[in-house]
């Protein structure tokens, strides 16, 4: 038996470290939480994507009642920009989430695993890596691309 190891490379900067362009689209996630529909978990996320076209759109998490249907900011965002945008690859996605007192979490909410695997099909779709910026108050992680939030994914070429 042979043991490996897996090691995840990410940046860790704050708010005054981000580029102008990636200050922006925080921005945006940050006013997106405002559009979130959550009743039950009082957990407001919002998510921004920049596409190769140069468009930026926005999500958020929609619950309902029936909790299972409801979505991830993540996923909301991506479906809707594909839906779109069909040509357009998901160049960067940031993800924000605020809590009931309104104030932003300190350190970055990870996107669930279901989350994770529509955005590492983006990723494969497009052949282009997706950045992953998420967002805390007090720090922001940066990743290259989606494969280091899911590495060792099921895709396309795993069929
Ligand atoms: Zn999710």
């Amino acid at each position: 038996m042979k043991k490996e190891q897996l090691t995840i490379p990410y940046f860790v900067v704050t708010e005054n470290e981000l580029s102008e362009e990636d200050r922006q689209l925080v921005e945006l996630a940050k006013s997106a939480t405002r559009t979130s529909f959550s009743p039950y978990s009082h957990f407001s996320v919002g998510a921004a994507v920049r596409l190769s076209n140069g468009k930026f759109l926005h999500g958020s998490n929609q619950e309902n009642a029936s909790y299972t249907t409801g979505t991830c900011a993540e996923r909301c965002t991506v479906f809707y920009a594909n839906a779109r945008y069909p040509e357009a690859a998901v160049e960067v996605i940031a993800i924000v989430a605020r809590r009931e007192d309104g104030r932003f979490t300190p350190f970055p909410v990870s996107p669930c695993g279901a989350c994770r695997q529509v955005l590492a099909e983006v990723e494969h779709r497009f052949k282009k890596p997706m950045r992953v910026l998420l967002f805390g108050a007090d720090e922001i992680y940066i990743m290259e691309s989606v494969g280091q939030l899911l590495p060792m994914q099921f895709n396309a070429d795993s069929l």
